[in-house]
């Protein structure tokens, strides 16, 4: 029997018209899609006119959340004076000229060049097209692996969904493409062995890459991905001291490090980039989402001096740099990426991700006291709370049960828009928000849990 309310006309007009990323396309008509009209600060409204805290920033990406006056002039502003140019045949214009010297002053490490895209999927794409025009460059036309993790997200063209290491982005699509290679995902809860300590299940991951890297060969790897605080996999925050035993061993073989700052970019994590408190020395940097604080799409590729000069002989030799996208670099993008970086300076929202981090970490530690809760993880103002069939064992749910799905749709109930990958909820709410609604999301949390846990109980889903 179907126990949900009739679609509304829009809802209707909906599921009739598009076809929905990232959803279980066979349950959107029973379901409906949640139809949102507006937003405002942290919270968004849908066509129903029912208030939510959209506690995952949309997609991790609306730092700055919804109604942001100086962003909006600032794009109305850029759309009256050119509102579209390209930067290909040495075109230029001043919003992309301004945005490239922004992100190369506040780079963890020094930049020369910046390379514009449309997407955090193009920008890592463009990682991997320039990690083998680089050997090419250097003469070394065997070194082209590239190494990702289990759960790593980064992205969704053939590529990127390549380095992704999801089985949903793999399974159906014939991917992952060969020259990718998949690593252990740094997760110790979850891939920690009976009886070893974090340390020690640190070694293990990172002796299983350098084996992996010797198995393959050395000469065939051009470089590994990571993102440094893993996002769409399950907020996963690596062990300490994980990303400098990693880069060791690139370093022995001459592998570069690239950075996907895709969501962990801009304050997210309590410092302007993720591989600053996670202890990662990037060779090169990707970056999207909020960098424009997601008023328009953009991605972004950083590269050091020396990768660049290789750049420039291989041009030399074929005569162009023949790579680049139609909307890479768009004026309006651009513009907004500049006034999204001086918001982020001027109101020192960085300061504010800080303060707020520490009540960030207590309530999620309250949360990952609750019997549904496997564990509760974070870093910054991100965070996961894995839902667990037994907390003691950390057995998970059978995955057809759709927990996780189903309590993300309790807590839309109570005006709580959070996401569920796979039994994992993650939260990532606007880095603006004030305590009080943070206090508020919560409090929202903490109630779709109690919902959940009877639900649970009356679906007799933690019985073996
Ligand atoms: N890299 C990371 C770490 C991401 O989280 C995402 C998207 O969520 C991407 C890349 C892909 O970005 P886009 O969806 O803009 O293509």
């Amino acid at each position: 029997m179907n126990t949900h309310p009739p679609l509304s006309n829009i809802q209707t007009r909906d599921v009739e018209a598009l076809l929905h990323p990232y959803t279980p396309l066979h349950k959107l008509r029973e379901n409906g899609p949640t139809v949102i009209e507006r937003g405002k600060g942290v919270y968004v409204y849908d066509t129903r006119g029912k208030e939510y805290i959209e506690g995952m920033s949309g997609l991790w990406c609306a730092g700055l959340g919804f109604g942001e006056e100086e962003l909006v002039e600032a794009a109305t502003e850029q759309m009256r004076t050119l509102p579209y140019y390209h930067l290909f045949g040495a075109k230029g214009m001043e919003p992309a000229i301004e945005l490239a010297e922004k992100l190369k002053e506040i780079a963890p490490v020094p930049i020369s060049k910046v390379f514009f895209t449309s997407s955090g999927s193009e920008a890592n794409d463009t990682q991997v097209k320039l990690a083998w025009y680089m050997n090419n460059a250097l003469g070394r036309p065997k070194k082209k692996k590239i190494i990702s993790r289990q759960k790593a997200y980064h992205g969704v063209t053939i590529m990127s969904a390549s380095l992704t290491g999801l089985p949903y982005n793999h399974m159906g699509w014939d991917l992952p493409v060969d020259r990718v290679l998949h690593t252990d995902c740094p997760h110790f809860y979850r891939f920690g062995q009976e009886g070893e300590s974090e340390a020690e299940f640190t070694a293990r991951i990172v002796k299983s890459l350098s084996d992996l890297i010797e198995r393959e060969g050395p000469d065939t790897i051009a470089a590994m991905i990571a993102e440094p605080v893993m996002g769409a996999g399950g907020v996963i925050v690596p062990p300490a001291g994980y990303y400098a035993a990693i880069k060791a061993v690139l370093d022995q073989h001459d592998i570069i490090l690239i950075d996907d700052e895709v969501i962990n970019g801009f304050g997210r994590t309590g410092e302007w980039w993720g591989c600053q408190s996670l202890g990662m020395t990037p060779t090169t940097i990707s970056a999207a989402k909020q960098m424009t604080a997601a008023y328009a799409p953009l991605g972004a590729v950083m590269v050091p001096e020396d990768i660049y000069q290789a750049y420039v002989d291989h041009s030399a030799k074929i005569g162009t740099f023949g790579h680049g996208f139609t909307y890479g670099g768009h004026p309006l993008g651009c513009a907004l990426g500049v006034k999204a970086i001086e918001i982020y300076q001027k109101r020192d929202i960085i300061g504010h991700v800080r303060k707020l981090a520490p009540v960030f970490a207590a309530r999620m530690d309250r949360v990952a006291k609750h019997p549904l809760v496997g564990e509760a993880r974070y870093c910054g103002l991100m965070g996961g709370v894995e839902l667990v069939a037994d907390k003691a064992t950390k057995r998970p749910f059978d995955p057809k049960s759709g927990v996780g799905p189903q309590v993300a749709r309790i807590l839309e109930g109570h005006g709580a828009i959070l996401r569920a990958i796979g039994d994992t909820i993650a939260l990532c709410p606007p880095m603006v928000i004030t305590e009080a609604e943070l206090t508020e999301l919560f409090d929202r949390l903490e109630k779709g849990l109690a919902d959940a846990e009877a639900w649970v109980a009356k679906a007799g889903l933690r019985t073996t």
